[in-house]
């Protein structure tokens, strides 16, 4: 009998991504950080890309969409400076696996997908890991939820042009959104936060994601 599992080797792997790429790649946080050594990214990518799970990059999770790279996902984490009692809303569900994170950081998570087999996917393997604070729903996220808001923080996981004023509208007086505004490109990662009912912009690093689609899927 072998001594060691596979979850064990993932696990071990885990923490190897967590050190070397993200604290050794300059993300601070301890929360942040916590969180990716707990979350098993291995069980949000599809059993063809398994194996690369912990490396850090983005993989594909099907129709043609992406798992982001492990360290761009905590960079946004730590910009939005989380609490633990925020209400988080998420555009860009994929797999659900920054669903998962969001999760163990804060209060209550509402997730918008718009490719419903992705959607169904998540919700599935988010309940079977027993992330509960977590609601999903199939539509275009650049309408945000409206029912839920305001929210505390806002995360983009899909790059648009401008800022969707539905988006920044449900964001909280305080309030930040973290996302990768531009063409595929030339994007870069911006946090956007509410003061006195007016945008304040911040521009970091360059980043590479899927585009955010206008219009349903089909
Ligand atoms: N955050 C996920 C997936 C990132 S890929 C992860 O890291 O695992 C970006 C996702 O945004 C894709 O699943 C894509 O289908 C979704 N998406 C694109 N445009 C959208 C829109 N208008 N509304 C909601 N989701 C959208």
């Amino acid at each position: 009998m072998s001594s060691t599992s596979p979850n064990d080797a993932y696990e071990r792997q885990r923490q190897e991504m967590v050190r070397l790429h993200l604290a050794g790649g300059g993300i601070h946080d301890v929360l942040v950080l916590n969180a990716m050594r707990l979350v098993p990214r291995h069980e949000f990518v599809p059993e063809s890309a398994r194996q690369a799970s912990y490396e850090d990059r983005s993989l594909p999770i099907g129709e043609g969409q992406t798992i982001s790279q492990p360290y761009m996902v905590a960079l946004m984490l730590e910009h939005l400076a989380l609490r633990r009692t925020d209400r988080v809303l998420e555009v860009g569900t994929g797999l659900g696996y920054v669903t998962a994170l969001l999760s163990t950081l804060c209060g209550e998570i509402y997730s918008v997908e718009r490719i419903p087999e992705l959607a169904a996917a998540a919700q599935q393997t988010l309940q079977r890991l027993h992330y509960l604070n977590v609601k999903i729903k199939t539509g275009d996220g650049r309408m945000g939820w409206s029912e839920h808001a305001p929210f505390e923080a806002i995360l983009v996981s899909a790059a648009t042009p401008e800022i969707p004023p539905d988006l920044f509208a449900q964001l909280r007086e305080g309030g930040r959104m973290v996302l990768p505004i531009g063409p595929p490109s030339e994007q870069t990662l911006q946090l956007v936060r509410k003061i006195g009912g007016r945008l304040e912009v911040k521009v970091f690093d360059h980043c590479r994601f899927v585009p955010l689609i206008e219009g349903p899927a089909g």
